[in-house]
């Protein structure tokens, strides 16, 4: 009976170690497969500038030397259309950075400075009515630069997707510091939104492209607040508005805190 219930234990372990090998296989397969999906939307992205700057460059050698105004239209565009893999090729490499492997330099962060810092830089550069509504003394512990680049990637894309002012809110909430971003803009389709935080992924196309978005901004927010374990929540109606709020856990391992004074 020993050897018996011996072999069945045997059994057991092997269809164990089966199950996991198949589970790795399946997460390999899927890594493989988004990583594919990637370098097929980054050359798509890629070429569709370069072929704008590629017949601008052919139209300026053909007719810029003798018509200053056809000249100047290409090389604006061609101006354009570089910025723009420029910043494509930045928020690449971004993602592209091994997460495993990453510094993180954790110190106290004035949050409520720091808000006031990120939304000034954004007032000046777009000439934009933000509406602050910060508590006093809201101290994180936290990476300061990326959380600024946080706030900044989700605080320009309620400049780019509205025309009206926006409203930033920072307080205490139940246990967490809650920012809240919103803005009274296009807003999102309800089915859209679980879509959001994919690489590329842009709600119109066509609508977006004005604006010079690359459907990256929000994946890279994705893997910031990961990193800072901090949570995302977007709650949106179409033509009425969005709100990003950001959830920074005050006891989380007591790292947060906020002055009493
Ligand atoms: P993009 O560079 O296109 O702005 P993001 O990854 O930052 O890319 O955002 C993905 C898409 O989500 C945008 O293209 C836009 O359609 C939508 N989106 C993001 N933020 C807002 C917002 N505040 N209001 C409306 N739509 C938004």
């Amino acid at each position: 009976y020993e050897k018996i219930d011996e072999s069945i234990a045997g059994k057991d372990e092997l269809a164990e170690i089966g199950r996991t090998f198949n589970h790795m296989m399946e997460a390999l397969e899927t890594n493989y497969r988004k990583q594919q999906q990637f370098v097929s939307n980054a050359s798509h992205e890629l070429k569709t500038p370069l072929t704008v700057i590629d017949s601008y460059a052919k139209l300026l050698l053909r007719r810029g030397f003798t018509n200053e105004k056809i000249a100047k239209e290409a090389l604006d565009a061609i101006v354009s259309e570089s910025n723009r893999m420029k910043d494509l090729i930045a928020q690449m490499l971004e993602l592209a950075k091994n997460k495993e492997y990453v510094s993180i330099s954790i110190g106290k962060v004035n949050l409520s400075q720091l808000l006031k810092d990120v939304t000034l830089q954004l007032k000046q550069a777009y000439n934009r009515e933000f509406q602050l509504q910060i508590e006093p003394s809201l101290f994180v512990n936290t990476d300061e630069q990326r959380l600024k680049q946080l706030l900044y990637i989700l605080l320009d894309n309620a400049r780019k997707y509205s025309d009206d002012k926006i409203v930033l809110k920072a307080g205490v909430e139940n246990n967490n510091i809650s920012i809240a971003i919103q803005d009274f803009g296009v807003g999102i389709p309800e089915e859209q939104l679980p879509h959001l935080f994919d690489r590329f992924y842009r709600v119109k196309e066509d609508r977006n492209r004005k604006t010079g978005g690359t459907g990256l901004g929000l994946a890279i927010a994705k893997e910031l607040s990961d990193l800072l374990q901090i949570e995302i929540i977007v709650e949106s109606e179409i033509n009425v508005g969005t709100t990003f709020r950001l959830m920074i856990p005050l006891n989380y391992n007591e790292r947060n805190e906020v002055d009493s004074q």
